[in-house]
């Protein structure tokens, strides 16, 4: 074997393992396929494709029709495979060696991981045990370390939290970096960083097709930003980074906002029912603004609950064993009947 760079030896990567079970309910994906007129569009506009040639590199047609989507303009629009290509060209831009990354734990791990790999320093500053942010915790994150780039998740994953917008406004005031809000599940909370975006500000929205929009098998995602950055990001990222069919599958995503619309607010009711159903379990339950919900059964271990699901079919997502996230268990909200399945199950093994 080669030896990796040293400071990746102690790296453990991403996991999310995948057991094949009648209701998955582990990775906040949509509980629903996109439209059959989508398909129907999509499959048209892949036959005219000119297959030899290389893609739009700048996607500008996708980038205008994202851009009129949040009535922002095409150059403050980045998209890539993912918001987790997102993430990492904006870490690989303006974080790497020498630099600093500052993060509030728990939140997603894939913003240390990335900022680890591209060979920036980690900062991890501590939620409170409720997993609210402390303001003084952050202002002394900013204050001891001065980081490049500092990540608010919201709704944060895997809490569900919703950051207040004070919040957000103060971290802009306090830091002399870039301020990432990571918004790939903004659609089902009340309030979007977006409207702080402008020109003389460094703050960036990172944004998905994986869950509202029924895309997470197309991995395409965007930021949204000042003009300045968008153009240095564009110059980081690899050439003709987004194939021809994922422009297509985004520019057309956004032709049914509608029915996306529609879907949200199902989700959010069925998310509203799953808490106050939990609630009365005597299940700890934290507020979400997601679609996706983090409980601790008081009962039993959660190890042991996430367990007992996975006996009665319903795969839940385990973070019991994750630093500061003793016995919690998360579930994304599905179709109602998988949500039944899951109630159903999870009365069998709590009460
Ligand atoms: N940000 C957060 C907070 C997430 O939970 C996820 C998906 N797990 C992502 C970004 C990445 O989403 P994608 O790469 O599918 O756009």
């Amino acid at each position: 074997m080669i030896p990796v760079r040293d400071d990746l030896r102690a790296l453990d990567g991403y996991h999310s393992p995948q057991v094949d079970v009648a209701v998955r309910l582990n990775t906040n994906e949509s509980a629903v396929p996109p439209p059959t007129s989508w398909r129907y569009a999509f499959a048209a506009e892949l036959s005219r494709v000119e297959w030899h040639r290389y893609p739009d590199r700048a996607a500008w047609e996708l980038r205008e029709a994202i851009a009129a989507f949040h009535d922002v303009t095409p150059d403050m629009v980045f998209a890539a495979n993912g918001s987790n290509e997102v993430l990492q060209t904006i870490l690989l831009t303006y974080a790497g060696a020498g630099r600093t990354v500052a993060t509030f734990e728990p939140t997603y791990q894939m913003h240390g991981q990335i900022a680890r790999v591209v060979g920036s320093d980690v900062v991890e500053g501590e939620r409170q045990h409720d997993f609210t942010l402390d303001p003084a915790e952050m202002r002394r994150v900013v204050a001891d370390h001065d980081p490049h780039v500092t990540f608010l998740t919201s709704p944060n994953n895997p809490t569900g939290l919703v950051e207040p917008e004070h919040r957000i406004r103060e971290l802009l005031e306090l830091s002399n970096g870039l301020v990432v809000a990571d918004e790939a599940y903004a659609q089902f909370a009340e309030w979007s960083a977006l409207s702080l975006v402008q020109e003389d500000r460094p703050l960036v929205v990172t944004r998905t097709f994986s869950k509202t929009w029924s895309m997470a098998g197309v991995r395409l995602g965007y930021g949204i930003g000042p003009t300045w950055f968008v153009a240095e990001l564009d110059k980081v990222v690899l050439p003709y980074h987004l194939d021809t069919a994922k422009q297509i599958a985004g520019r057309l995503a956004l032709r049914y906002v509608d029915e996306m619309d529609d879907r949200v607010r199902s989700i959010v009711a069925e998310r509203e029912r799953l808490s106050a159903e939990m609630a009365t379990m005597q299940i700890d339950v934290t507020p979400s603004g997601a679609n996706f919900i983090l409980f601790r059964p008081t009962r039993r271990p959660g190890r042991e609950v996430w367990q007992g699901l996975l006996d009665r079919g319903v795969l839940v997502r385990d973070c019991s064993g994750w630093p500061r996230l003793a016995d919690r268990l998360r579930v994304t909200v599905g179709t109602p009947d998988e949500n039944d399945a899951f109630l159903d199950a999870l009365r069998e093994v709590v009460v």
